[in-house]
């Protein structure tokens, strides 16, 4: 029976569905009835299958067995199912269900960026050692909400309120990259696949507003959207080099190690140094700006080429070469 590919409709599912369709695969969304039509709209899904809210996203796992579906996961798979239904379910799933565990937890995803020896912000265990400015977080937070800036422990004292969970980190002064890769199994490579910079709300708005008038506002880093960006030709060296370590590093935490998409999300400084203060183990929603293509990834593979839709190359190449096994989590 030939193999369907299947995701949840949101996130990056158009990317992932209309690349899997780009390569011959039939394909399938597992929808929230209320969004459904959206993919109906866009005609990337040979069939829709309607849950009606995300709980109930295991009871579909039957349905895509039958079809010889393989599960791509993204952000929202993984945000709003929890990790233990993932992890459990039987359905073919594309990459390292384990290294989610790494992703899901900051301390763990430190352990692994330290290992790979990266440029990291400085945690501050204390709030009395908060000596610069800080960007206070939660673990698990969506979108950066309720993170706020301090320079001291006087200001954090003041903005923390109630919270008990949070984790104090170096606030780097530079412009936000994120480096989206995709590591090949099947052709032992690591790809450099393109790169974006957020739009989030209200952070990047402010600017937009006198400065006497922002002082008072509270800042939030809620990502509504995300824009394409290119990058000066001679950091290209030190990009791959970072990605390379991450995929090493991976190898000894998490073996296999993390393959298919995934990101470092950095802050790049004057003297050019990149900062990472995240790692995504998949495919982010910044790859959809390149939905058709990436100027990088059009040059290596001569014909436009999405993320989503080198996803689907790696998942046909590893059928065709009786690989399938190495690839799937
Ligand atoms: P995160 O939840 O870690 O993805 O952070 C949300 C947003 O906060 C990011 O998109 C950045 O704009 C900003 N940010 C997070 N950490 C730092 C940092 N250490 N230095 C500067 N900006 C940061």
């Amino acid at each position: 029976m030939k193999y369907a590919i299947a995701t949840l409709g949101s996130h990056s599912a158009l990317q992932i569905l209309k690349g899997a369709k780009d390569e011959g695969f039939r394909t399938i969304a597992i929808c929230k009835s209320d969004h459904a039509f959206v993919y109906r709209h866009f005609g990337v899904a040979d069939e829709i299958i309607e849950i009606p809210s995300y709980s109930d996203f295991h009871k579909v796992e039957d349905d895509l067995i039958k079809r010889n579906a393989i599960l791509i996961p993204h952000a929202s798979l993984i945000t709003y199912i929890d990790l233990r239904v993932i992890e459990n379910m039987k359905v073919l799933y594309y990459g390292n269900k384990r290294i989610l565990h790494w992703e899901s937890d900051r301390d763990k995803q430190r352990i692994w960026l330290e290992k790979a020896g990266l440029n990291l912000p400085k945690v501050f265990k204390d709030p009395s050692e908060i000596d610069r400015l800080v960007i206070v977080k939660f673990q698990g937070a969506r979108g950066g909400q309720g993170y706020f800036l301090a320079r001291n422990e006087r200001e954090f004292r003041r903005k923390i309120g109630s919270a008990k969970e949070y984790i104090i980190q170096e606030y780097i002064v530079g412009i936000p990259v994120y480096i989206h890769y995709f590591y090949s199994v099947i052709r032992s490579e690591l790809e450099l696949m393109g790169f974006d910079r957020r739009y989030e709300s209200n952070v990047d708005g402010i600017g937009r507003i006198p400065a006497n008038m922002q002082r008072d506002l509270k800042v939030t880093y809620t990502i509504v959207g995300n824009f394409p960006l290119m990058l000066r030709e001679s950091l290209l060296p030190e990009v791959f080099r970072i990605g390379q370590k991450v995929v090493e590093a991976s190898k000894e935490i998490c073996s296999p190690g993390i393959y298919g998409p995934f990101c470092l999300e950095t802050v790049v400084t004057p003297d050019l140094k990149f900062y990472v203060f995240e790692i995504s183990a998949r495919i982010v929603a910044g790859t959809n700006v390149f939905m058709e293509t990436s100027p990088y990834a059009l040059i290596k593979h001569g014909k436009p080429m999405s993320t989503g839709r080198r996803i689907a190359v790696e998942i046909r190449e590893a059928i065709e070469q009786d690989r399938l096994k190495e690839i799937l989590g």
